[in-house]
């Protein structure tokens, strides 16, 4: 049996790592760090998420304020809104809610954040510093999975890493974190399956990350004996919330495992706290990274 991950106990340990840094702050005399959350009429879904986001805020020290737009807001207001708490000083890191009801333009909005508040790593500049291996602010589940390799002994350096899925803010930035950290790494995808050679590749990797959004997808047969298995999606089948990996199956085979809940998603979380942090210390009095 594999060993399986608590991501719940390894974001537990970020999070009380942040904990005492904002405290270190707060003493100081210094402001808390201020993330505020911009959404434009969440949903149900959408409304989890910053719950657990608001939650974990709270937990750290880190104060949080909700901005919602309505469902009816134009793109223009959001740029406008997006622009206001780039110049206030005491909103030290922003995150937009998905969905936006602007198809298509989620990343023209990620861009007009200022770099040095982008909470999810995921403005150009920080996904840029990816490729120079400086990134300090990193995309949360590329960088929840990083972490739990690293806190899980997982070695990459020369070691065979397949990722299903190349989405941006998943397997593109991830296969660029492995490789500088020395991996060989191959990125799968819908074009992989479809020219029929998926598992050829993904029976080869000693780790396998998986971000697909299918829940089940991948079967016993897919993975080689003693791989790090990583399941990164979450799908909720009637009203069951389930990753991408057939757990039973693939722990028979696996040599570690996340789970779905409790694997990946707590951590992805808690990073996003440590981002807020580090988007504080970069705008700190002082701070040498350049700004963009
Ligand atoms: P996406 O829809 O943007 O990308 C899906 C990727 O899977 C694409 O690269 C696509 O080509 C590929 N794909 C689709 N069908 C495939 C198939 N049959 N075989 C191989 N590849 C296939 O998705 P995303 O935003 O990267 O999210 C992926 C999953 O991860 C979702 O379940 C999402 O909910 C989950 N997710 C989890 C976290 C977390 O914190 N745990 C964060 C982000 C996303």
């Amino acid at each position: 049996m594999a060993t399986i991950i608590d991501g719940r106990e390894i974001a537990r340990r970020i999070k009380e790592e942040v904990r005492a840094h904002v405290d270190g702050i707060t003493t100081s005399g210094a402001p808390a760090p201020r993330l505020v959350s911009l959404s434009s009429g969440a949903g149900d879904d959408a409304e989890i998420y910053i719950k657990m986001q608001q939650r974990a805020a709270e937990q750290v020290g880190i104060e949080f304020v909700r901005k919602d737009l309505g469902e009816n807001a134009r793109m223009a207001d959001m740029m406008a809104e997006v622009k206001e708490l780039n110049a206030d000083k005491g909103t030290t890191a922003i995150i937009l809610q998905k969905p936006l009801p602007f198809n298509g333009e989620h990343n023209r909005i990620v861009a007009c954040v200022a770099p040095e508040k982008d909470a999810e790593g995921l403005h150009p500049f920080n996904l840029g510093k990816i490729l120079r291996k400086e990134a300090d602010i990193v995309p949360c589940t590329p960088g929840a999975v990083m972490h739990i390799l690293k806190v899980s002994g997982v070695e990459l350096y020369g070691k065979e890493v397949v990722i299903v899925g190349h989405s941006e803010i998943v397997g593109k930035p991830l296969s660029l974190m492995m490789l500088n950290q020395g991996a060989t790494t191959t990125v799968c995808h819908i074009a992989t399956a479809e020219a029929g050679t998926l598992t050829e590749h993904t029976q080869g990797a000693e780790i396998l990350v998986v971000a697909v959004g299918k829940a089940g997808l991948v079967k016993e047969n897919w993975v080689s004996k003693g791989a790090v298995v990583v399941d990164v999606g979450i799908n909720s089948v009637d009203g069951v919330i389930t990753g991408d990996v057939d757990f039973e199956d693939v722990s028979r085979k696996a040599s570690v495992i996340t789970p779905v809940p409790g694997g990946v998603g707590p951590v992805t979380v808690a990073i996003l706290m440590r981002n807020v942090l580090r988007a504080y210390l970069r705008q700190a009095p002082g701070a040498s990274s350049c700004k963009a």
